[in-house]
């Protein structure tokens, strides 16, 4: 049952993360703030106009590497604070103070890339062969060149940073703080509501009286800012497609792919061939989920309840190490070790409550320790979560280990592959430990329902509808709630034909998700997900050779290419071939699911 969630003051600490690891005090935290501004001046003094030959560049580079060390523990510390509790004021200033922060200092550091723009190619070459570390980037860098502005140009622009994210904090106020949901009621009786418990609890309820009241009024009350929130989103577009235009990208899908150093085709494939293949299984799984719970009509409020509501086991956080280590022994030693420390010295916050940021994330700070975010239910399915969050602090705590701060991140395109990794980790240890077929079916289902349900139909058809977004905006349109609610609606129309009631109020969901203020994000889930559902057959079928190449992957960091990092764990993501067989995999995982039920209702 829904409890209504406690105040974040009244959460019992051991449940809560310690940031105490990033800033002892508040006074520390300031003092750094400050001692972070007084260095940039430094640096200004002594580079500005001077950057150029290439002992200077080395120079230059090595103390601002250096500064960006002190930088990223600041920023992480001001945001995590507030992730917390999006209502508490203190925290919220603090981010505040931190945003107007940063936009002054990379204001007042554009200078640097301008100078080493402007240097001739020897020039650039002598300092990579002086300082080979660099030379990753330096080459990036390079490569922006055309896209480059004036000097002064790119000094407004980085001054204007903090108000260039207005559009994501306004998107968040709306709906951390104005929006308020009532409670619901059903027969007479009433239920608590919130974006949490919606998204936690009651979607999944498998009472369908109650999860449809849930659903209706949870919709009902997001209409109310249905347009405020669309204002908001077209606000951040057109920022988008300004910058595009002014830096002179062919297209904005050019501008935003720039950075995930992958080329358009791969971007298509995705949401292409998952759109028109992987549909057909999904409908059948859905017709399954009907079958199985009686349902008259199948309709988009139901699409989240359990294979078996009956079989949820739950699980202390305690409970949840266990089965973690167990999954988790294959990756080694270093690894179980890291796992080991994140329980103990308390990199999780697991605590429920009002203001919390919905659904789970993972922040790694560089010449720190990984920090997770996730609120625990309690339900089975927030192992898979956990090991979700844990694969990318791994990923980090092993490429923040092996490469400098500049080298350590890699593309945003194989950001999930670590991530979901560790749930099909999981997935394969519960599968080859159990014969009851009632638990092997909730495992399968667990994958179904949440891992590939998760990234390759919720972030997919975000990204479908995120695409139709974008084209549009390309053409120099602008974006409202009517639009987007039709947008939305004929994706999730297209993708689940008549095998599914596309209910009133589904057409906001593009409402729900803070990703669309993160570029072309969505799609790479499944993008991830398609890599580590091959590298996760290698390991079952070739052992420790594979996971020994898995762990190279994981310390290059941002060192290669996605194509090149896929290609090191045995996986060539230039052929539609891993996607294709992947999206095989998830039918054959439906019709184990069919098998199992006939085999559990005999
Ligand atoms: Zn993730």
């Amino acid at each position: 049952m829904v409890q209504k969630l406690p105040n974040r003051e009244e959460v019992k600490v051991e449940e809560t993360w310690n940031l105490a690891h990033l800033f002892e005090t508040e006074e520390d935290f300031t003092n750094s703030l400050e001692s972070i501004e007084k260095e940039v001046q430094q640096f200004v003094t002594k580079y500005k106009g001077k950057v150029n030959n290439a002992t200077i560049i080395v120079e230059a580079l090595t103390d601002y590497s250096a500064l960006y060390e002190k930088i990223v523990p600041a920023g992480t510390y001001a945001s995590l604070s507030l992730s917390t509790d999006q209502t508490n004021t203190t925290a919220q200033m603090r981010a505040n103070k931190y945003g107007s922060l940063y936009a002054k200092i990379s204001s007042e550091l554009s200078f640097l890339t301008s100078e080493l723009l402007e240097q001739p190619d020897k020039i650039i070459t002598e300092a990579t062969k002086l300082a080979p570390t660099f030379q990753l980037y330096l080459d990036k860098l390079l490569e922006k060149k055309k896209y480059q502005l004036h000097p002064e140009v790119e000094k407004t622009l980085a001054a204007y940073s903090a108000s260039f994210n207005a559009p994501y904090k306004l998107y968040n106020t709306t709906k951390m703080q104005d929006i308020s949901f009532e409670n619901f009621e059903v027969d007479g009786k009433s239920y608590p509501l919130s974006y949490v418990s919606f998204e936690n609890d009651w979607e999944a309820e498998s009472d369908p009286a109650i999860r449809r009241a849930a659903f209706e009024s949870f919709s009902k009350k997001l209409k109310e800012y249905q347009h405020t929130t669309a204002t908001t989103y077209d606000m951040h577009v057109q920022m988008e497609k300004t910058t595009a235009d002014l830096r002179g990208y062919d297209s904005i899908f050019d501008y935003l792919l720039f950075n995930q150093e992958v080329d358009r085709s791969l971007y298509n494939r995705q949401i292409d061939l998952i759109m028109s293949e992987l549909a057909p299984h999904m409908r059948k799984y859905a017709k399954l989920l009907q079958k199985v719970h009686g349902l008259e009509k199948m309709t988009f409020a139901d699409l989240k309840i359990s294979l078996d509501p009956t079989y949820e086991p739950s699980i202390s956080i305690e409970e949840s190490k266990k089965y973690i280590d167990d999954a988790l022994a294959i990756m080694g030693e270093e690894y179980l070790e890291m796992v080991d420390r994140a329980y103990k010295e308390r990199w999780i916050d697991f605590a429920q409550n009002t203001g919390k940021s919905t659904g789970a994330f993972c922040s790694s700070p560089y010449g720190n320790h990984p920090y997770i975010l996730i609120s625990w239910s309690s339900r089975m399915n927030e192992v898979f979560v956990l090991a979700h969050e844990l694969g990318h602090a791994g990923h980090f705590y092993h490429a923040n280990k092996e490469q400098t701060i500049f080298n350590a991140r890699p593309s945003l395109y194989f950001i999930e592959a670590p991530s979901t990794m560790n749930e099909m980790l999981v997935a394969n240890h519960l599968l080859a430990n159990s014969d009851d077929p009632k638990f092997k079916r909730w495992v399968i289902s667990s994958i179904v329902a949440r891992t590939y349900y998760h990234n390759f139909v919720t972030h997919l058809l975000e990204a479908a509808y995120q695409r139709k977004v974008y084209e549009r905006v390309n053409q120099g349109l602008n974006v409202n709630a009517q639009i987007l609610n039709e947008y939305k609606r004929s994706v999730l129309e297209e993708f689940w034909g008549d095998a599914v009631e596309i209910s009133d109020g589904a057409e906001l969901t593009w409402m729900r998700q803070p990703h669309y203020y993160m570029g072309l994000y969505p799609y790479t889930y499944s993008a991830g997900l398609t890599i580590s559902t091959q590298v996760a057959k290698r390991i079952l079928n070739e052992g420790q050779v594979a996971v020994d190449e898995w762990t190279e992957v994981l310390k290059a960091g941002g060192t290669k290419s996605p194509v090149d990092l896929a290609k090191m764990a045995g996986v060539d993501i230039t052929t539609d071939e891993p996607l294709r067989d992947t999206i095989a995999y998830i039918g054959s995982l439906i019709d184990e699911l069919i098998s199992l039920t006939e085999e559990i209702e005999q």
